[in-house]
């Protein structure tokens, strides 16, 4: 169902008006987790005054340690779908089980599923049953193959409206948080119809290098980015290294620009 050779024309997903796989490019900015009403609004105004049109910002946080923050849960879906309604944006969180996605429902426009949950079958057979667009992650160990094959999880449940994002693998390289394969995104502009967008945070882990890699994936063909931006990134409680502050965010929209126009 992913496939291009099921369906040459391209994928275009419409939520509430703002497209993912169109001719504009899809921008999901905001931080890694809600932490209060003020910064989530802080972070939303100026991505929105920059010029993204969907909020990103976990309520449910799968982190490497127990005893990092977990975020907000159902207080954080609610802060976000009031935030997303004043700012006139979208929603996108990450859910990371049957009952974070039950919950959701009824707050998030686009369901995130994360690198650690790609495989997560039975959560992507719930994903296909939502009736939501789905943001899936590329597993930090998978290969294009095995993306492609939960994608169609998804889609074999229902569900055709599946933006892939590339957010980095594991390499031996450690320089890096993870390791941006680029070239999976022309790849799978071959390979399938889907819309696919690039997150330089996650991928670099690093607050320098998330510019560069953005210009460079909406030069590979991206459809779109995910950027960590956190009004005061020394402060976050996620993610701080890699979040660029409102300032650096619309100073990297204005470069993108150009280069987005090229297209
Ligand atoms: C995130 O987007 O906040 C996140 C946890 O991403 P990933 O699943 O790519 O690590
Ligand atoms: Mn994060």
């Amino acid at each position: 169902l992913a496939s291009r050779e099921v369906k040459e024309e391209r994928t275009i997903i419409n939520v509430k008006g703002v497209t993912i796989g169109g001719r504009e490019l899809a921008v999901i900015a905001g931080p890694c987790a809600v932490e209060s009403k003020e910064q989530l609004m802080e972070a939303a105004y100026s991505a929105r005054q920059a010029g993204a049109r969907l909020l990103r910002g976990g309520a449910f946080k799968p982190r490497t340690s127990p005893y990092s923050f977990q975020g907000m849960e159902e207080k954080g879906l609610e802060l976000l779908a009031q935030t997303a309604q004043e700012t006139n944006m979208v929603t996108v969180s990450e859910v990371i089980d049957e009952e974070s996605l039950q919950m959701s429902l009824d707050y998030i426009d686009v369901l995130q599923i994360g690198t650690r949950n790609m495989q997560n079958f039975r959560l992507l057979k719930a994903a296909g049953k939502s009736g939501k667009p789905i943001l899936l992650k590329r597993g930090h160990s998978a290969t294009v193959e095995e993306w492609l094959m939960a994608a169609e999880y998804v889609m074999s449940e229902g569900n055709q409206q599946v933006i892939l994002c590339e957010r980095g693998i594991r390499t031996f390289e450690t320089a890096t948080r993870n390791t941006l394969d680029l070239s999976a995104v022309p790849l799978i502009k071959g390979l399938s119809h889907l819309p696919v967008v690039v997150d330089p945070s996650h991928a670099t882990g690093k607050r320098d290098l998330v510019a560069p890699m953005s210009l460079a994936a909406v030069a590979a063909g991206a459809d779109g980015l995910l950027v960590e931006m956190h009004p005061d990134p020394a402060r976050a409680l996620c993610d701080g290294p890699q979040s660029l502050n409102p300032r650096e965010f619309s100073e990297l929209m204005e470069r993108m620009r150009p280069v987005a126009a090229a297209m």
